[in-house]
Order: C-alpha cells, then structure tokens, then sequence
C-alpha cells in the first residue's frame, strides 16, 4: 500500500482528538504516517484549553464548594473562599498525564511529531516553518478552531476574556457577564455561580440550546435561574467597553449590563488561516471552516478534514470519530460502524445534560408515533443515599415497534448514565427494545436502575 514517491502516505496537520484518530486508525493501518503541531505540546485545543482544563476545573470548583457547603465543616468554623488559582493547580498535572499518555501513543506507533506551523505548498506537499517540504500522498486537516472576536471588543483589556483567556483569569470577580448561551456559555455560568460569582448570562436566541429535548432546556433554565443566574433572551451586542472598575454590555434592545468581567463566548472560527489553503484551491467559508463530503473528503480528494475545523458538532468526542472515518476512507474500509450520525451530547453543567437520538420536537414533526418514560432521581435509592435527587432521565420510544428513538437525562452523572441507553439503541431493528430495561436485572442500588423505572413509566402508558 506504501507509495514510495511520497515521504509519508499520510501527513495530519493538528494533535487534537481528529489528527490522532487519522493518525493512529491509518498508523494501525500499516500506513506511513508523520504529524505536525504548532503548540509546545501534543494534544491540541482539547487538552491545553478546551475539554480537559474546563472539566478539570469544573471538577475543582464542584468537589470544593461542595465539601465547603458541609455544616460539619462550617461548625469545625472552617469557611475559606478558594482562590481560581488554586482551583487551577490540579489542572496542570491532569493536563501533564494526558499529553505523557498520548505522546506515547505517538511513540508506539512509529509517528514523528514536526513541531511547527504546517503550510501547504502544493496539493502533496506542506512545509513547516518554512522548512524544506514534506511530501504525503493524503493529508488529513485537524487544526481545530477558536473563539471568534468581535472586532470592536478589546481582548487585550484585563477584564474582557474569551473561553482561551478565562482559565488564566487571575482575580475572581464578584460579577460577571457572559455573552453567548450555547455549550461553552452556559457551562461556564454554571461553572462561576457555583463560586458564587452574580452571572448574567446572555443568550441572543429565543432559548437555551435549542437543539436539546424541550423539557431538558426547561429544566436546565429552571435550574440556572434558581442558582440565581440572570439569563436574558434574544438579545445582541451594540458594544462593550472595558473599564477600570468593570465593563459594560450595551446591547441593542437598550438594556445595559455593568459587571466585574465579562466573558465572550459567542462563536468560534476555524483554524485555517496561514494554512497555505490558497496554494491547493480551498476556500473555507466565512467561518473559517472548510467544506468536506460524507467521507471527510475536501474538494481535493486525497486532502480530509475532521473536527472543530469543519464546524458542528464542535466536540472532542465526535472529532476523534470523524479522524478514524477519514483514515478508514484512505485505508479502503468501511465506516459504517462508526455511528457518526448518532453523536450524544454531554453539557457539564449543574445538573449536567445528556442525550442521544430524537427529541419529542423531532419525533412530532416526523409524525412518528412514539412515548414516553421518565424517571425521576429523586425516587431512586442510590440518588437518596447520594443526595443527588434533582434530575430525570426520559426514554422516547416507538410505540408499536418498542425501539428506542432518543434518550434525554439531566441530572448527576448524566454524561454517563446516557450511554446505557445508547447501547440499546446502536444495533438495528429488534435487539435496539425498550423490553431490554424491563427483562434486565440492574444492580441495586444504582442510578442505571433509572431505566428501568422509566421504562416501565413508558410501557405502562401503552393501550
Ligand atoms: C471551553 C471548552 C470546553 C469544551 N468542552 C468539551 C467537552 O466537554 N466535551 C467535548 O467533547 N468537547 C468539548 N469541547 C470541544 C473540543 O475541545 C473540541 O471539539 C476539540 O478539541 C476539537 O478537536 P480538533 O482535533 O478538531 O482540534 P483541537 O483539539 O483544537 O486541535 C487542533 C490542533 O491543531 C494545531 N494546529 C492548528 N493549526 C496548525 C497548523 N497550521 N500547523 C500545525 N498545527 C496546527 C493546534 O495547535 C491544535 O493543537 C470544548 C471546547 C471548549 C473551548
């Protein structure tokens, strides 16, 4: 398979999650495989200031401000506010583990790491830092994205930040605004209220993540509000301005925010300037993403791109997917296992939000006959014992055939429990049932016994 011509039969530009799939699905392949990062280290936008320092530090703040809220420890007369940096401090070795584990990965499987800005030269050739050029009979784009900036909001102003510059905030303010309510937004004003920081969080569509279940986005913008979030729809920015005591949110409606720190969280761009795209006839679009087919093929056939770089769904988990499709592409194989379509959502909120499949809004539109089945955590055992009582999980089902069309949880956990679910719905026709939950023995007590009740919920509800 090996074509000599070329210095490598596969060059990927980015070590986030979709330069590894490629990378390592075509290494594993018996392919000659090389990549290129322009970061000090491996990992990409996932591991240095994306994905993990988010969750890292969402886990921080959780776990301590929980301990905190133990009236034990506020009758020992222990009532200390932690500073962000010593939140922070586990991040860095979290972040240390994953790139010692994935340079391995790297090392295992024979895959040099140029370390450097990787330009294209011609359509089989990229050259890094201007070095002498490597040659490749397919390359694979995974150069990520980042926040898009306004052009009228000063960035380099100490009080206005974007999702990159947020986790080396220094000060913790007493107010923040945050501008934009999708993922990144909404799980950041989840994140500061739990520090007890007033968030305003605003939200320039009619409601919050809309692509949820109807019920989930109810439930979470109940949850928000009642943690004393102040969220505002449909609004849009006329102007921010950064001064010494805060900054101010003019938005078109009229309305004035005046905060601390403001967080920009609206919108992202792909990573595709100084990429050389112009020497091989690629035009991203206006957000500088670049437009591919079902098999990640740019129109450049022999050039892939996954990820971020591509835009939605914009997630660690499908990028990864998306780079092992590409590199199942080149190697000749299949993908059809690969369940690209069925990519779950996880929103580490409080509660956090999981789901996979159809929403009713779908399902209706769809005139598909279906029902459904809830369980409510706060009958569960293992929640009581836990105290982990707010959250629901909902099954959606086809009401003649029993197959599951969409899961929806919200609750402690969420981002797991939904993977039981999408265990019975990934096989086609009649192993994907709702009978499963009903003829399965769950441990006891578990939150998984969650299907359980919801699936008898829903049976129940048939004639
Ligand atoms: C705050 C935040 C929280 C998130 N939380 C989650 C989450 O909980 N779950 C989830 O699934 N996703 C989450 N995401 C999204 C996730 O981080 C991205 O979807 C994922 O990182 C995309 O992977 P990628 O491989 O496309 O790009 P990246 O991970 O961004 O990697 C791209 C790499 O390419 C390199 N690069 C770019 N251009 C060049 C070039 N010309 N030459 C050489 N190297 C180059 C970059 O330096 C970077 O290392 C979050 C994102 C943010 C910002």
């Amino acid at each position: 398979m090996s074509d000599r011509k070329y210095d490598y039969d596969l060059f990927v530009i980015g070590t986030g999650p979709g330069g590894e799939g490629a990378a390592m699905q075509c290494a594993k392949g018996g392919m000659r495989v090389a990549v290129a990062e322009r970061f000090r280290q491996i990992g990409g936008g996932c591991t240095h200031w994306g994905t993990i320092p988010s969750k890292a530090l969402r886990h921080a703040i959780t776990s301590t401000m929980t301990a905190l809220k133990n009236p034990a420890l506020r009758e020992m007369g222990i009532n200390t506010r932690p500073s962000l940096e010593q939140l922070r401090r586990g991040t860095q070795a979290i972040i240390g583990q994953q790139v010692t584990m994935r340079q391995s990965f790297y090392d295992r499987n024979d895959v040099p790491i140029y370390q450097g800005q990787a330009r294209f030269v011609d359509e089989h050739s990229v050259s890094i830092d201007g070095d002498e050029p490597i040659t490749a009979k397919h390359f694979v784009i995974a150069t990520g994205s980042r926040p898009y900036r306004p052009a009228d909001a000063d960035f380099n102003h100490p009080r206005i930040y974007d999702s990159d510059t947020v986790l080396e905030m220094e000060h913790k303010p007493t107010s923040l605004c945050i501008y934009g309510a999708g993922v990144i937004g909404v799980e950041y004003a989840s994140m500061f209220r739990n520090l007890g920081i007033k968030v305003n969080l605003i939200n320039t569509r009619a409601k919050l993540l809309e692509f949820l279940d109807d019920e989930i986005i109810d439930a979470i913008s109940y949850h928000l509000r009642d943690q004393g979030v102040v969220i505002r729809h449909n609004e849009a920015m006329e102007s921010i301005t950064g001064e010494d005591d805060g900054v101010v949110l003019q938005l078109k409606s009229g309305k004035r925010v005046k905060t601390d720190a403001l967080l920009w969280a609206n919108g992202r761009s792909g990573n595709t300037e100084d990429l050389g795209l112009e020497n091989i006839g690629l035009v991203p679009n206006r957000r500088g993403q670049i437009p591919i087919d079902e098999h990640f093929q740019t129109a450049v056939p022999h050039i892939y791109a996954v990820g971020d770089v591509i835009g939605v769904p914009s997630l660690a988990s499908a990028a990864y997917t998306q780079g092992r499709s590409a590199g199942m592409h080149m190697l000749g194989m299949a993908d059809g296992n690969l369940r690209l379509h069925d990519i779950p959502t996880g929103i580490y909120t409080s509660p956090e939000i999981s789901s996979v499949g159809k929403t009713e809004r779908e399902l209706t539109e769809a005139c598909i006959p279906y029902e459904v089945g809830q369980a409510q955590f706060k009958s569960l055992a293992r929640a009581q014992i836990t105290g982990q009582t707010v959250g629901m999980l909902k099954l959606l089902f086809h009401r003649e055939t029993l197959e599951v069309l969409g899961v929806h949880c919200f609750g402690a956990n969420a981002s797991e429990i939904i993977h039981i679910g999408q265990s019975v719905m990934s096989p086609e026709g009649a192993p994907n049932s709702m009978n499963y939950f009903i003829e399965t023995t769950f441990n006891y007590p578990t939150m998984a016994e969650a299907y359980r009740v919801a699936a008898l919920n829903g049976l129940n509800r048939l004639f």
